[in-house]
């Protein structure tokens, strides 16, 4: 079918018709409404840990929602075309393909799946609601398109310089609905993304935005239609469309919502840094590597040395083992008695660092006393140094030319990656000035192009340098010592520490139940930085396995 725009001076020859497989007939509609809802359910998933919402739990609330979205289109179109279908109930089902998907009935029985799905699995719904609304803007941005190659759902005749002709259209030239709805839908998207990132106050606030910004829009393109179902009512003598009058309650419930929680704030809560999906994720990308490289014949092990019995380091070590075995990593485990002599370790070392079946060298700290922790350290073959403890490693940290990444900084680092935040120009306050952990890490921060400041236990008036940070890592080793005053209202904050509270539970270096209503974003213990640290060894192996093999 030709469409034309005249006064554009646009012309197009539309088929409904994609292809076909035999006589069944794919159509243009179907395509691009499933690609505007595979892209709005990508979106989706990537936005939701913004959100605080877990990918996985969405996922199944997305599913049931699509399911119910399309049971409550087809019963919102069939309740108001009842005429044709209350002699023979049958047709609802047998014809199916008949009469179009009532966007109304599609978006409350979405809502009403998703919700009862929310609901059960515990995700936030206003949180839900935020991600739906994106959601739907893009999918409707996209999936008005489907109308254009059907020559569908026009409005009534224009001069407007955009006017639609086509044989559908009489000839004559119409009001293209779909584009203005696709246009608006578009444009609601981007204002809307960009206000979640930056101006958001609290969970729904988002939601309500759309019900206000899509209502109008629908309230007035839908007057402009020539296909709608009319109210069986006047009002001053016009006869409104059912869509119409929705449209309106849905703007009207949209602006009245704005304005009741108008001042609410400080409510949508610090995400939740999640240390174990991205590890994971780090993991799987090192786990694609080592087998594109055992496809290549050359194999990737990992020496663990233990010392003593220490069961802290036990548990670190078996891990680490764990995360060899995830990846495909080989790990070769040398435990050594609590009474090993430094001679005994350093010839250990030597030998792993001449063993060309071994990529990388771990000796897990801290030793026993006898042992000086320095000169182990110094010892491994910097190329197999995958910890980057030793001191040309450091060195090349200094300067940002290095191959291995401190392991904790740069699982630090992977984390604010993965939620977007970008420490540039921000300003950072390490805590705690280790060698393992404070001084890499605020090297990385300020490689990055953040303001750092690296504080410790000689720091005069720590609370006041805090409590500027927008970036505050907390390396001390001291159960919950960052309280919620020493945090400015929403800063990140990562928490690197591994303490015990004193009945024994595992906790950070920060109050996380105080701080975490304070901050915007921040990790928690366990599930925040620990998992990145083992990440990044993984990574560092294969590092190593490819210097070494020149690959
Ligand atoms: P560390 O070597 O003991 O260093 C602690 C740092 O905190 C020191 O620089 C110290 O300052 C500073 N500090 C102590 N008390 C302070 C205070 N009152 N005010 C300000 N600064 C203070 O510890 P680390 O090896 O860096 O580890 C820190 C924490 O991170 C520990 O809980 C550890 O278990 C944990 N950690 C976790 C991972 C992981 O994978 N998640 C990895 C490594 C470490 P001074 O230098 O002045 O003494």
């Amino acid at each position: 079918m030709q469409v034309t725009f005249p006064k554009l001076g646009l012309e197009f020859m539309v088929n409904s018709t994609a292809f076909s497989i035999g006589t069944f007939e794919v159509k243009w509609y179907g395509i691009i409404i499933a690609t505007g809802l595979m892209l709005a359910v990508f979106y989706g998933l990537k936005k939701a840990p913004y959100y605080h919402v877990d990918p996985d739990k969405l996922l199944d609330a997305i599913i049931v929602g699509v399911v119910c979205a399309v049971i409550g289109a087809r019963l919102y179109y069939v309740a108001f075309t009842w005429d044709y279908f209350k002699d023979d109930p049958l047709r609802i089902i047998t014809d199916f393909h008949e009469g179009g998907l009532a966007i109304y009935g599609g978006i409350i029985g979405g809502l009403l799946g998703g919700g009862i799905v929310a609901y059960v699995k515990k995700i936030n719904i206003l949180a839900c609601l935020d991600l739906a609304a994106l959601g739907f803007l893009i999918g409707q941005g996209i999936g008005r398109w489907g109308n254009f190659m059907n020559q569908e759902a026009f409005g009534t005749p224009t001069d407007l310089p955009w006017g639609m002709v086509s044989v559908n259209t009489g000839n004559v030239a119409v009001h293209p609905c779909f584009l203005y709805e696709s246009l608006w839908c578009l444009l609601g998207f981007v204002l809307l993304h960009f206000f979640s990132k930056k101006f958001q106050q609290y969970k729904g606030q988002v939601f309500f935005i759309y019900l206000s910004w899509y209502g109008f829009e629908r309230m007035i393109v839908e007057g402009l239609r020539t296909d709608s179902l009319y109210l069986p009512f006047n009002i001053f003598g016009y006869t409104p469309r059912v869509s119409q009058l929705l449209s309106a309650v849905i703007f009207i419930a949209g602006v009245i919502l704005l304005i009741i929680f108008r001042n609410r704030k400080d409510v949508m809560g610090a995400m939740i840094i999640d240390g174990k999906m991205v590890s994971t994720k780090v993991k799987d990308e090192v786990r694609e590597e080592i087998k594109a490289l055992k496809d290549k014949g050359i194999r990737t092990t990992l020496a663990v040395v233990i010392v003593g019995d220490n069961p802290a380091s036990r548990v670190y070590v078996n891990n680490k083992k764990k995360a060899c075995e995830y990846t495909g990593i080989e790990s070769l485990e040398f435990a050594l008695p609590g009474t090993t002599t430094q001679d005994e370790l350093l010839k250990l070392v030597d030998e792993l660092n001449k063993r060309e079946d071994v990529n990388g060298i771990l000796v897990q700290l801290p030793l026993p006393k006898q042992i000086d922790e320095k000169a182990v350290i110094e010892a491994i073959d910097p190329r197999k140094d995958v910890d980057a403890f030793h001191k040309s490693n450091v060195g090349r940290i200094m300067i940002g030319d290095y191959d291995f990444l401190p392991c904790t900084p740069a699982g630090v680092m992977e984390l604010l990656k993965a939620y977007d935040i970008d420490p540039k120009g921000k300003d950072c306050v390490v805590i705690g000035r280790s060698n393992i952990v404070g001084k890499p890490m605020a090297m990385l921060l300020l490689h990055a192009d953040g303001t750092v400041t690296v504080t410790h236990s000689k720091t005069l008036n720590l609370k006041k340098i805090t409590q500027r940070a927008d970036i505050l890592v907390a390396a001390i080793g001291k159960a919950k010592f960052v309280t919620s005053d020493m945090v400015k209202a929403g800063a990140v904050v990562i928490d690197v520490g591994m303490n015990r509270d004193k009945d024994g539970k595992l906790c950070g270096d920060v109050d996380f139940d105080k701080v975490k209503d304070k901050a915007s974003a921040i990790t928690p213990v366990p599930g925040g930085v620990g998992p990145m640290t083992i990440a990044v060894l993984m990574k560092n192996t294969l590092k190593a396995v490819k210097l070494q093999n020149k690959c």
